[in-house]
């Protein structure tokens, strides 16, 4: 088949995608790669509790643990009984191979509603297995650079794939995967690309086209004239070096931080200008290993930090924590990371000629005064399923807490310096969420602090120890908030309730600092 004809460009995915071991394996069966609609895609399912992946088995014993049964989730509802005395799930569906019911007879019952979802937790099921199937996945080959004649299309993904010479993505299950994997790339690509969907006056028709606000239009016309060449100018090594780097700055890097390095080149193929440098901050940054984990790690079936309990009871879908690409091995290398030019926890790659990664493990605050001053022209934050809007875990134990309990988000909490400390930079802000709910959550946690401030602007208040209320962040909207052509297609089923299914980076949009013309700087 021409599966096989086709050259290996991104061994790093591959061995992402699937263990070593299973390589020959799979390039060696007789029939390697037969339409995955048909009797091989049956072979894919299997009840998570007795799959033969040990991570998805790990995956069905987390949600025994978390997820309670929607039927007895109902009865204590009504009872008013607290929700950490219902019965977790321990049942498993026959049709999707997640376990989602206390028992058959609570399954049978709750029917109906199963079966709203059922569907796509066997698409889950499926996936899952396959990415983990010695299946030859020829749709992680990711084409390199771009043609200069040719252009890319940044309009969705099917034009993107199209354009940028994919091969193998003709499917619903290779398209999913590939999505899952480029989201993040990508998604930077269309927010900042003059072509791309969101870009000023482009569309003109689309839905997408209108999102850019008015400020929008202006913080993106300084940056394209640094991403972009003059017209009928030819790349070179020269061209690009004597060109600023871009700083593109992801803070509360978590997933985006554990792709395989080179998938960051497809980023790079998009501006063939531009030298990127990109940073991965936050304290779940995951730093690379020596050794390259075997796929059934990289989902990260982490258990759950007591925080994420929070999260558990307010129905929020919660990604999992990456591994860090083994905690052990990672260790040994920390000492010696520490003494880092950035005096946190760093590595630093370079993928390519135009491609820089740097990951610091550290709160963007504690390390932000070693990359100042910032340029609107060169230096862009991105934030990807922030969670801004997520009950923070830790404002019960706040020391200056009023009367607020649980109710402050991670906006007012974990996020807070961090957002200021962005907006001050009159920088663009893009954020993604996972579905329109987070999205909707995320916006209003900014918008409305969780405790309710006056819409005042007095510079009277004394920052001394009033613990509330926060004063509103005060921003532009850059990006009307709604879809984002690159989200990933696949589905991911929160471990807390496979009830809740969401797409990673469904939402995106985008903000700046106001502009003063006095007293900006304290
Ligand atoms: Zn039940
Ligand atoms: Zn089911």
């Amino acid at each position: 088949m021409q599966h096989l004809s086709r050259p290996i460009l991104s061994r790093a995915a591959y061995a992402w995608a699937r263990p070593q071991r299973t390589l020959f394996s799979g390039l060696f069966r007789k029939s390697p790669t037969t339409d995955p609609s048909s009797a091989a895609a049956a072979s894919l399912f299997h009840p998570l509790e007795s799959s033969p992946v040990p991570a998805l088995r790990a995956k069905a014993a987390l949600i025994k643990s978390l997820a309670p049964c929607p039927v007895c989730l109902d009865t204590a509802a009504q009872q008013g009984k607290p929700r950490s005395h219902v019965p977790k799930v321990a049942f498993t569906c026959p049709d999707c191979g997640f376990p989602t019911h206390s028992s058959e007879a609570h399954w049978l019952a709750d029917q109906p509603a199963h079966k709203e979802y059922c569907a796509r937790l066997r698409e889950v099921n499926e996936d899952e297995h396959d990415l983990h199937s010695p299946r030859v996945k020829a749709e992680f080959e990711l084409p390199g650079a771009q043609d200069y004649e040719s252009t890319p299309s940044l309009a969705s993904w099917d034009s993107f794939w199209y354009t940028r010479n994919f091969k193998s993505v003709d499917g619903e299950r290779e398209q999913r995967h590939v999505s899952k994997l480029l989201t993040y790339p990508v998604t930077m690509a269309g927010v900042l690309h003059r072509l791309g969907p969101f870009a000023a006056g482009r569309t003109g028709t689309g839905k997408e086209g209108k999102r850019l606000t008015r400020e929008g239009e202006r913080s993106m016309a300084a940056l394209h004239t640094s991403l972009h060449p003059p017209m009928g100018a030819t790349p070179s090594a020269s061209t690009r070096n004597a060109q600023i780097p871009i700083r593109l700055f992801i803070l509360g890097a978590r997933a985006e931080s554990s792709l395989p390095p080179h998938v960051w080149d497809q980023l790079g193929h998009l501006f063939p200008f531009t030298r990127f440098e990109l940073f991965f901050v936050g304290p779940q940054a995951a730093l690379p290993a020596r050794r390259v984990q075997p796929a059934d790690d990289a989902d990260s079936l982490a258990a759950p930090a007591p925080a994420d309990e929070e999260n558990t009871r307010h129905g929020i879908y919660l990604p999992p924590t990456p591994r860090a690409n083994s905690e052990t091995t990672a260790l040994g290398q920390l000492h010696t990371l520490e003494t880092t030019e950035y005096g946190v926890p760093s590595y630093t790659l370079h993928t390519s000629e135009t491609i820089k990664l740097t990951t610091l493990r550290a709160r963007w605050e504690d390390v932000c005064a070693q990359f100042g001053p910032f340029d609107p022209y060169t230096d862009v934050f991105f934030a990807f399923c922030p969670g801004l809007g997520f009950p923070s875990p830790s404002a019960g134990v706040s020391a200056s807490g009023g009367a607020q309990g649980g109710t402050r988000t991670q906006a007012d909490v974990e996020w807070r310096e961090t957002l200021e400390n962005v907006l001050q930079s009159k920088c663009a802000l893009f954020l993604t969420g996972f579905s329109p709910r987070d999205v909707e959550r995320d916006v209003r946690s900014l918008q409305t602090p969780s405790a309710v401030a006056p819409a005042t602007t007095t510079t009277a208040d004394a920052d001394a120890d009033a613990p509330l209320p926060l004063p509103p962040l005060e921003y532009d909207t850059l990006l009307e908030p709604g879809p984002n052509p690159f989200a990933s297609l696949k589905w991911e089923a929160g471990d807390f309730d496979p009830r809740v299914l969401v797409r990673v980076n469904w939402g995106v949009w985008g903000i700046r600092g106001k502009r003063y013309e006095v007293g900006q700087r304290e």
